[in-house]
């Protein structure tokens, strides 16, 4: 049996809930978790906020562990690895996104939380390719929240090609955006953080924000029209679209991972007369998430973290929703 705290319906306080999970899969490895990230993605699932999750939901998908067992055909891994697990926990392996290395957007990627029992819980099971092994080195403690929180802000610099020169945003300073922020910095770009709670501003400065603004105040905003390259987005709530645009060079992109749920709206000459861009993207492929660990580990970056017992989670979910994390929450299992 799994021992796991779950959400028995929407908008429910996490319970303990254990399950037989049946014999391991022929892809499956099977991890003991030691610690798990939370992330509001967590949230948004407990709550049925994006109407696909199903009951029981387990979350947690930002899980650190030891592999302790594996399925016939499950490769890249052995007991005793320490390995860390994402948002997804499988996708078909045989589609072109897949085969293209871009396994993050298989049209079947199977999310750890939704349809599939996640890890906050004392084991947690993955097909195989999505167990990243952790560099050693990385503590393992706090490097949980790269593999969801960081791959999903890292990918952009990767995907859109980003240079060193470039100046990119960070709207939301919260377990996304504060990791976001490291990561401009260390990729040598010039950074600015846009956050709503202006005591953020000393510690986005040690992130490595060379600016900070706040992202409601439309004075602020002015000031930022056309420098930025990037503004990676990581707030899910509305924001003033149009000044956000605004903030960008010709060529700029306005970069979406937060799930805002109400739509964005955007003015065609807003976009044609300088060739601006909007565009999103979802977490990160398993060679990325690798890479993502390995430029962690050479740049000294982790998550500024607060942690846990697993056995508080719902203080912890409380803590998240009520904008107290500062500015990871990490679950000690
Ligand atoms: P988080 O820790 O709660 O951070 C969100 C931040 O948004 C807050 O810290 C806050 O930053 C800002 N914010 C919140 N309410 C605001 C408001 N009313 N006005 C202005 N700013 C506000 O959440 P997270 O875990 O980083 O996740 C962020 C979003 O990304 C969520 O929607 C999550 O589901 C999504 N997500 C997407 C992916 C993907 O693959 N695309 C992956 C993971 C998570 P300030 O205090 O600095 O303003
Ligand atoms: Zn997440």
């Amino acid at each position: 049996m799994i021992n796991a705290w779950a959400a028995m319906g929407a908008k429910q306080k996490l319970e303990p809930f254990s399950y037989d999970a049946g014999p391991l899969g022929a892809e499956e490895v099977e991890v003991a978790v030691e610690h798990c990230g939370l992330c509001h993605s967590d949230i948004s699932i407990i709550n049925n906020e994006w109407g696909f999750s199903s009951y029981p939901v387990v979350p947690g998908h930002e899980v650190i562990g030891r592999v302790v067992g594996i399925g016939p055909n499950a490769k890249g891994v052995k007991i005793g690895d320490r390995v860390g697990i994402g948002w997804n926990a499988g996708s078909c392996q045989h589609c072109h996104q897949c085969l293209g290395g871009n396994q993050n957007l298989c049209a079947e990627a199977q999310p750890t939380i939704a349809g599939h029992y996640g890890g906050f819980a004392d084991r947690v099971r993955t097909q195989w390719p999505w167990a990243i092994p952790i560099p050693e080195g990385l503590s393992p403690a706090d490097a949980g929240p790269l593999l969801c929180g960081g791959i999903t802000v890292f990918a952009p610099f990767k995907v859109f090609d980003i240079k060193p020169t470039a100046h990119v945003g960070v709207v939301g300073i919260g377990g996304l955006g504060h990791l976001g922020l490291k990561f401009a910095n260390a990729w040598g770009c010039e950074v600015t953080a846009f956050t709503s709670t202006d005591s953020k501003a000393d510690e986005a400065r040690a992130f490595g924000a060379h600016n900070v603004i706040n992202s409601r105040n439309a004075d602020d905003l002015t000031r930022m029209a056309g420098k930025l390259d990037m503004l990676l987005v990581t707030v899910n709530v509305p924001l003033d679209w149009r000044a956000m645009l605004a903030t960008l060079r010709p060529k700029g992109r306005l970069h979406v991972v937060g799930a805002v749920l109400k739509p964005i709206p955007v003015m065609a000459f807003d976009l044609i007369m300088s060739q601006k861009s909007v565009s999103g993207s979802p977490t990160g492929s398993p060679v990325s998430i690798a890479e993502m660990l390995e430029f962690s580990k050479r740049h000294n970056i982790l998550p500024q973290t607060e942690h846990f017992p697993l056995a508080k989670v719902n203080d912890a979910v409380q803590h998240l929703i009520d904008g107290k994390a500062r500015y990871r929450i990490v679950l000690d299992v």
